[in-house]
């Protein structure tokens, strides 16, 4: 599955644990998966769900579209880093702002990929470690808005991957069983645009990354943890 990406992207993995959870909870019939563009494109024609494309940043308004005539479908909204916080960030805040029925998965790479790796507000670069405005962290501007739900995990080894798991399922599962807005964020791997093979890719999320961007649940039925 997932054949178009490059080996070792986090695209796959997030992915397979959202084509699981869908399995597990008998989804597939119901399911629409607004996706963004950029590499998020290339998984349109593989999910084995309905899905559509949306304008670069815009997937949380279709979303919105969709989730208000189709009360009845599992919408998911899936989008990169560069869409969710600078392109779409517009949309990002007024949905947190309305507390928006949406269940939402952010891949943050800190790249814009697929255009070649330009840097998007995420990038941490070589940024000091106790330097808290390098990157744009989604907790320390959404859990200002009532949202019902907001971790952050990544994919890069066992344990980790097992915390990307749980925290989807935790957000799918307040989504599914009530209203309100539910988000994943996950630290992902792009080795093609970091140069790196995916073990440094890794180590370099695991270190770097998350030194920038903590990794737990922020909000949690509606309860808002410090950060
Ligand atoms: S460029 Fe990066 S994000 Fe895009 S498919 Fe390749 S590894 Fe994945």
């Amino acid at each position: 599955m997932y054949t178009m990406l490059c080996a070792g992207c986090g695209h796959r993995t997030a992915m397979t644990l959202l084509d699981e959870l869908i399995g597990k909870k008998r989804l597939k019939e119901k399911t629409i998966l607004a996706l963004d563009v950029a590499c998020c494109s290339l998984l349109i024609d593989e999910v084995e769900y309905d899905a559509v494309m949306c304008a670069h940043g815009r997937v949380l308004d279709v979303a919105k579209g969709y989730q208000s005539v189709r009360k009845d479908k599992c919408v998911i909204s899936y989008m990169g880093d560069g869409a969710a916080y600078s392109i779409g960030i517009e949309e990002m805040i007024h949905a947190a702002r309305r507390n928006d029925h949406a269940f939402v998965v952010v891949i943050n790479n800190g790249l814009y990929s697929m255009t070649g790796g330009q840097i998007a507000p995420t990038y941490v670069g070589d940024a000091a470690e106790d330097d808290q405005d390098a990157g744009f962290r989604a907790e320390k501007v959404l859990s200002g808005f009532p949202i019902r739900y907001l971790a952050r995990a990544a994919l890069t080894d066992g344990p980790n991957i097992e915390r990307a798991r749980k925290y989807l399922e935790t957000a799918m599962d307040g989504y599914l069983s009530g209203s309100g807005f539910h988000m994943v964020e996950l630290l992902s791997p792009c080795p093609t645009n970091y140069k790196l093979n995916p073990k440094d890719m890794g180590e370099m999320i695991n270190g770097q990354m998350t030194r920038h961007y903590p990794l737990g649940e922020f909000v949690k039925e509606g309860e808002r943890n410090p950060c």
